[in-house]
């Protein structure tokens, strides 16, 4: 179980501040969609949450405890790569139980632990096979995959879905969204794709130049932008 909060979270890349004082919610199991225009700083604020990027100033907090200084592996989440973030010269089967390598599992728990990633993402069938040997949709399972054996309380997905073609894009939206109603876990998601914004977010935060301009529900957000820019990206047509 764990809920995230961010309080007045900044970051700073030399003199230049990216993170202007953030402010962010997320509940237990609910699904955050992070949206807004390239270098307006989701990546880095999905690092700072994963621990792969120092916090500058400002507090966050998993499960209730402050983990600003936590190492990555002990703050129970998991980042979702990009699906060419899998290893070519494994199988599926080796490249799933990498996400397990981590934390040192015994090689039964890591057999059962792969069995039911595999069985979640219905890819039993690929568990021999080489990554050059999968189509798009299927290595980007792959990389969930990994993400899932470690049980994480939070899932960190960064564009997951960029570089796969429009029906593959859909397909995969469909399976993430399923996959977090199964597992009923705390997901964050980075997009700058307003449809997988609308159709997966509980949640959406808009950010703009490293704050946020609003937080709501997609339907509020569409029907009740509170400014110009949020309308822009993500309202109803006026
Ligand atoms: P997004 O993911 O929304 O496209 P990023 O989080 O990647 O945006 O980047 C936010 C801003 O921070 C950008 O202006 C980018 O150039 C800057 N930035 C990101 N990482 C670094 C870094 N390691 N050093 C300096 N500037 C960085
Ligand atoms: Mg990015």
């Amino acid at each position: 179980m764990a809920d995230v909060r961010l309080r007045n979270l900044t970051k700073s890349f030399g003199s230049v501040q990216v993170i202007k004082g953030v402010d962010i919610d997320i509940e237990d199991g609910e699904f955050v969609v992070f949206v807004g225009p390239s270098g307006c700083g989701k990546s880095t604020l999905l690092r700072m949450i994963a621990g792969l990027e120092d916090i500058t100033s400002g507090t966050l907090e998993i499960g209730g405890k402050r983990v600003n200084d936590v190492q990555p592996k002990e703050r129970g989440i998991a980042m979702v790569f990009q699906s060419y973030a899998i290893f070519p010269h494994m199988t599926v089967r080796e490249n799933v139980a990498f996400g397990l390598t981590i934390n040192g599992a015994s090689k039964a728990d890591k057999g059962a632990k792969v069995a039911e990633a595999a069985r979640v993402l219905q890819m039993e069938h690929l568990l021999d096979r080489r990554p050059s040997q999968l189509s798009g949709g299927q290595r980007q399972r792959v990389a969930i995959g990994r993400a899932i054996v470690r049980d994480p309380q939070v899932f960190l997905f960064d564009e997951p879905l960029s570089n796969l073609d429009a029906a593959l894009r859909m397909d995969m939206r469909m399976e993430i969204g399923k996959l977090h109603q199964t597992l009923g876990t705390s997901m964050i998601y980075v997009t700058h794709d307003q449809v997988e914004a609308m159709t997966l977010a509980d949640k959406i935060v808009v950010l703009r130049g490293g704050e946020v301009m609003q937080i709501g529900s997609p339907m509020e957000l569409y029907h009740e932008p509170a400014n110009l820019f949020v309308a822009g990206f993500l309202g109803a047509p006026s």
